[in-house]
């Protein structure tokens, strides 16, 4: 496994690299739920390029860019032990030299939900995706479902540009109590650990109801509400039913259907999605 982190080196080692070529852009401080794209990718790809990179632009100015947990040798060692063949971990200087002017921004889809909470945060991963889709010429991209918005903004970014990659979506991977793996569940502390299932149970009520033969979207996001808002220690941010692709919100259930929400836990916020299906 190389290790990767000036973009000239990036491109001189290109040449050698065999087709195609899958990217599994993260973070790092890596967990299960990002080992699950790595192992899709190997599974798909004849190379396997894993980015690690903490983008500051995707953080608004009050958020936790600086103290975002970072364990860079351990990272290491998972993408190695997962037969990841290059891992382009760059410093900020080198995404972003200064002046840095060009931006790519999705309207619409990435003006709703997480970008009515966290504005310019689309706006920080469209751009860095762009840049990391051109750097490493990929041919598949593959992303978690656990950020649906995302996802669908990647997608709509691929198709309106004509860019390269397929986009493979994973499915979220869970803690045992239903908790989506996230890095972010680091700054729980244990009594914020364990309010924390409660995005799980809400969607899962949510998707009993749909099973049930509830159809009412009002409803399905009372529900929602309701139960997290049983959990003292956790605050709504949003809850909805939405179009998967558009993320527009839903009058009926009578289409794909997906219920997502974001909640507040302390000072940490999460997200969770699940689809409403049989
Ligand atoms: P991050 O490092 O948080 O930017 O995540 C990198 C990629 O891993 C993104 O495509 C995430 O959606 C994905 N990911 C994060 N958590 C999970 C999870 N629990 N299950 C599946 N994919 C995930």
């Amino acid at each position: 496994m190389e290790v990767i982190r000036e973009i000239h080196e990036l491109k001189a080692r290109q040449a050698v690299w065999n087709s195609p070529v899958g990217l599994v852009p993260t973070m790092g401080y890596l967990h299960e739920g990002h080992m699950a794209l790595v192992r899709r990718a190997r599974q798909e790809t004849a190379t396997v390029v894993v980015t690690i990179f903490v983008n500051p632009t995707q953080f608004g100015p009050s958020e936790d860019f600086e103290r975002y947990p970072r364990a860079f040798g351990r990272d290491l060692d998972l993408l190695r032990s997962a037969g990841v063949d290059i891992v382009f971990a760059p410093p900020v200087s080198e995404m972003y030299p200064d002046p840095f002017s060009t931006w790519v921004e999705v309207e619409e889809l990435g003006e709703l939900f997480e970008g009515v909470s966290r504005p310019g945060h689309f706006r920080g991963v469209a751009t860095v995706c762009n840049k990391l889709f051109n750097l490493v010429s990929a041919d598949r991209a593959y992303f978690g479902q656990k950020d649906a918005q995302q996802v669908a903004i990647i997608t709509k970014m691929v198709c309106d540009l004509n860019m390269k990659p397929d986009i493979v979506a994973i499915t979220t991977v869970r803690e045992p109590d239903g908790l989506a793996m996230s890095s972010r569940n680091a700054y729980l502390n244990p009594q914020q650990r364990a309010a924390a299932a409660v995005l799980f149970r809400a969607l899962n009520t949510a998707c009993q109801l749909y099973r049930d033969g509830c159809r009412d979207v009002a409803m399905v996001t009372r529900a929602i509400a309701d139960i997290v808002h049983e959990e003292h220690l956790a605050e709504l941010d949003y809850a909805a039913v939405v179009d998967p692709t558009s993320f527009e919100e839903l009058d009926t259930l009578e289409r794909p259907a997906l219920a997502i929400l974001a909640v507040r836990i302390g000072t940490t916020r999460l997200i969770d999605n699940m689809l409403l299906k049989e």
